[in-house]
């Protein structure tokens, strides 16, 4: 009889500048890697520390060669290079609880906290509004410097009692927010059918009121076929600057004459660019904020 060979996982560990971290999740995404988890270190603000698990048997030796030569055309984009990935062992029944380890409750701004699902609320932070996230699977853990901008915008100036589009929801995060801030509503849709199912299972994980967030797939036509008689007040989407330029004209489609939007995934030089796309379709900068060269605008109409 044929010896059935033991499979275990691989742990693909990098660390890469915080620049690459956008385009690096979503090559994960397209390659169909959902097991990962970034973490960050205060003593090194300039790299996030990446680690996947990959199912020995999807993962031969060229595989893995292909993964790293696909990586690093990310890090050339900006003019930097990837350190060597290292790769270990991790057998499979350690593997969900390596995986987990990584994962840790993250306060953001003064009363916001991004809870892995699977966690308890730690005792000194009882006191802030926990938002409970799968994380690994859709983009949208709350690390990132364009999400954050918009969580800490969002706990600014809460949109309490207010009807929200959470356009390019990923994994549900600035709906969820929205909501527990005092959202009365959340229209929320993506492209891609991974941030469909994230975006569902963490609604449910957060136990709302029934039908407070409804996802859908699709993108900015969605929202406005959507939309009974009411526009939104307010506008969430954190895409990268292209994506954002091409949606701009869908805007007054589905937002209130008072209406603001948080847009979000902007690098810093590409503002002036953006805001004259804005400016054509009568919408002004009113605020601005920036973290790591992104930058988050909030825009009202002119
Ligand atoms: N809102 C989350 C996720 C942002 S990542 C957060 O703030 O962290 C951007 C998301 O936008 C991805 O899930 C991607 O699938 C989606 N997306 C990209 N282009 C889109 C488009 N044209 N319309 C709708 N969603 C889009």
């Amino acid at each position: 009889m044929k010896k059935k060979l033991k499979t275990f996982f691989w742990c693909f560990q990098l660390e890469i500048p915080f620049e690459i971290e956008e385009s690096f999740l979503w090559k994960l995404e397209t390659l169909g890697i959902q097991s990962f988890a970034i973490e960050f270190s205060p003593d090194k603000p300039s790299l996030k520390k990446i680690s996947i698990w990959l199912h020995s048997s999807d993962w031969s030796n060229k595989d893995q060669i292909e993964l790293n030569n696909s990586l690093l055309p990310l890090a050339k984009v900006f003019g930097l290079t990837l350190s060597s990935p290292i790769w270990q062992k991790v057998h499979e029944e350690d593997w969900s609880i390596s995986w987990k380890k990584h994962w840790k409750p993250d306060p953001v701004g003064n009363n916001l906290l991004i809870l892995p699902a699977w966690l308890e609320t730690p005792k000194n932070h009882l006191k802030r509004k926990i938002i409970r996230i799968d994380p690994g699977s859709a983009f949208g853990t709350g690390t990132h410097p364009s999400t954050r901008l918009c969580l800490e915008a969002l706990e600014k100036d809460p949109p309490i009692g207010l009807s929200v589009a959470d356009l390019g929801c990923g994994s549900g995060i600035l709906g969820l927010t929205a909501l527990r801030l005092g959202a009365k509503k959340i229209l929320a849709v993506d492209i891609d059918s991974l941030a469909i199912s994230s975006t569902k299972k963490n609604y449910e994980l957060n136990d709302f009121a029934d039908d407070s967030l409804v996802v859908s797939k699709g993108s900015i036509e969605i929202l406005s076929k959507q939309l009974k008689g009411e526009l939104f007040d307010l506008l969430l989407c954190n895409i990268l600057a292209p994506v954002i330029k091409e949606l701009v004209p869908g805007f007054d489609d589905i937002l209130k004459l008072d209406g603001r939007a948080l847009l979000s995934g902007i690098l810093v030089d590409q503002i002036e660019d953006l805001s004259l796309v804005l400016a054509e379709h009568g919408w002004k900068i009113s605020t601005s904020s920036d973290k790591s060269n992104w930058s988050l605008i909030e825009i009202h109409r002119i």
